[in-house]
């Protein structure tokens, strides 16, 4: 039975029950969109007792299908009002797949004062214990606290003092596989905020003493079809041995700082002129020369790998998990190069618990509003250091770049319904930028990327369309599992092998068209929510500055008027 955990944070309240009927089509994204849509209140305060913080698995969770132990974690997002879905690796997702729970929901405000700890016990039993002693402290230190009390081989799920404090940028994050660190980010929304407001400070899941096995209707089939997943992914470049795994995603800065795609001083459409300074093969470098590593996995068993480690010059490290977003909007976009700089603040951001993307991009409009200087390195991470010392201009960094904008009378603001744009410049890749306008989760950089596609990015022809088709598939892809692996599945010749695998788990029949229903109802089910909370088709609209300044690169504006966008909400499946 896969189980769905309830936990009543006012009156302490624990069940659990078996997934109910009508959500077992959807995992993931899917199943924070089914119960947001029945069971919140679209206007509730996203900080208050009607909101629900969801920790959902993917329909493929626990099955040992190489990154579908991926965990979405969603509710009413504090930074946005708007559903939100941030997806995350790491541990936890297949430890608690290892418990059989497929959904984890939180709900309620607590009476009390003291912070709790929602423990899974390695007999299944689920408690909420004291996590005073926990609070207080960022994620590093809280991991090694709770990995003092609870044993060194559990799944964590915890929030820094930026969730503590509220912030709408804070992120909950993950452990990894390899080190064991918390530097795994459900980064997007402020959902760290939502499980800072129920008094929640970690999540502990200890490894289950008798793992849940999935019950598969064809377990040979299954196998079958497990293999070619994993066969195709290792021949596809960017997933296979020479992709991901040898440059991590800083592998797309070649790619998007070629074409004019890379944001440069706050999205100002230049060209940055030291690519190769952050360019791939600058990381690799960077990475080994202080004995790193590259093509580390988040989660055990993913065979794309696209994690890393970066060491400070005497072979300590300084972070893991730098990504493609981090880089991209500390670095070009603040006209910073230097990695040793990325990497301190994807750790501070990590340790703090905030969204890298987010913070990077609120320091590039301080910087264009002319708080710091451009490229300043040793100022950019003060501001993040304000965030952790919580003075005044740390907590309006908090509150994410649509704030720092206002605080600052800027008049250059990167966000989509209140979130920071993705490290895609709209003008030159429209096609993602519409997604980024119209998915219900503002400017996210995973609900429809279009990159590769065969067409102008630069154009508008085609995009409409392809970003519908992009939305529909990303949105099953976050129903099952992590977006490189859907990359290579999204192709005609290999979406047969995902539904050939929930085919063989469940039993009834799968192929690739319910699969995108699956998607397509998915991100329906999020706009309604959204049109419930009072959004309309004025905010699907980037800012201003991308329709009237041009790319300096291709010339490009951002140039679609609010009905061309609304044409990707008519969904035909
Ligand atoms: S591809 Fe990367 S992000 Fe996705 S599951 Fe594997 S290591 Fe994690």
């Amino acid at each position: 039975m896969l189980k769905v955990c309830n936990v009543n944070c006012s009156t302490g309240l624990i069940t659990i029950n078996g997934l109910s009927h009508d959500l077992k089509d959807f995992g993931g994204r899917g199943l924070i969109a089914k119960i947001m849509n029945t069971k919140v209140d679209p206007k509730c305060e996203p900080l208050g007792a009607e909101n629900k913080l969801i920790i959902a698995g993917t329909l493929l969770s626990g099955t040992g299908v190489p990154t579908c132990n991926r965990l979405s974690v969603g509710g009413k997002s504090p930074l946005t009002e708007t559903i939100k879905e941030s997806n995350v690796g790491g541990v936890a997702g297949g430890m608690l797949a290892d418990h059989g729970i497929r959904t984890l929901i939180i709900e309620d405000l607590p009476k009390e004062t003291a912070w709790k700890i929602l423990r899974i016990k390695a007999n299944g039993e689920v408690i909420l214990e004291n996590g005073d002693d926990v609070a207080g402290n960022n994620t590093y230190k809280a991991v090694e606290l709770l990995k003092e009390r609870y044993g060194s081989k559990i799944g964590i799920m915890v929030i820094g003092m930026a969730g503590e404090r509220g912030y709408k940028n804070s992120s909950i994050q993950v452990n990894d596989v390899i080190i064991g660190n918390p530097s795994r980010a459900a980064a997007r929304g402020g959902m760290g905020a939502v499980m800072g407001s129920k008094k929640l400070k970690a999540i502990v899941i200890e490894p289950a003493l008798k793992k849940s096995k999935p019950v598969y209707k064809d377990e040979v089939a299954f196998e079958e079809a497990r293999r070619d997943f994993i066969k195709v992914l290792k021949e596809y470049p960017l997933t296979g041995k020479e992709g991901l795994q040898k440059k991590g995603t800083s592998i797309f800065i070649d790619f998007t700082g070629s074409f004019g795609i890379l944001p440069v001083n706050n999205f100002s459409g230049k060209k940055f002129e030291r690519l190769k300074e952050i360019d791939s093969n600058s990381f690799v470098e960077a990475v080994n020369r202080n004995n790193g590593k590259i093509g580390i996995p988040c989660q055990p068993g993913c065979t794309i790998r696209c994690s890393n480690i970066y060491n400070d010059k005497d072979g300590n490290m300084i972070s893991s998990g730098i990504e493609y977003e981090t880089i991209a909007l500390i670095g070009p976009n603040c006209g910073i190069s230097d990695w040793d700089t990325i990497a301190k603040f994807d750790h501070i951001c990590d340790d703090l618990g905030v969204d890298t993307m987010e913070t990077g991009a609120s320091i590039g409009v301080a910087m264009d509003a002319g708080k710091i200087p451009w490229g300043d390195k040793e100022a950019a991470l003060g501001l993040v250091m304000e965030m952790v010392n919580g003075t005044d201009f740390g907590r309006i960094m908090g509150a994410g770049t649509k704030a720092v904008g206002e605080a600052l009378k800027a008049k250059r603001v990167p966000t989509v319904k209140g979130q920071a744009l993705a490290a895609y410049d709209p003008r030159n890749l429209k096609g993602t930028a519409v997604s980024m306008c119209t998915s219900a989760m503002g400017a996210d950089h995973t609900t429809g990327p279009t990159g590769g596609a065969p067409v102008d990015p630069t154009k508008k022809e085609g995009q409409i369309e392809l970003s519908k088709e992009r939305q529909k598939g990303f949105a099953f892809c976050d129903n099952s599992m992590c977006l490189y692996a859907w990359v290579v599945m999204q192709k005609p010749d290999n979406m047969s092998i995902p539904a050939r695998l929930l085919t063989a788990y469940y039993g009834d029949e799968w192929t690739p068209e319910r699969m995108l229903r699956v998607g397509a109802e998915t991100i329906s089910l999020e706009w309604d929510f959204n049109k419930r909370a009072g959004f309309s088709s004025k905010d699907d609209r980037m800012p201003d500055f991308f329709y009237t300044e041009k790319s300096e690169v291709t010339g490009a504006v951002f140039d679609f008027s609010e009905d061309e966008l609304q044409a990707v909400k008519r969904l035909d499946t």
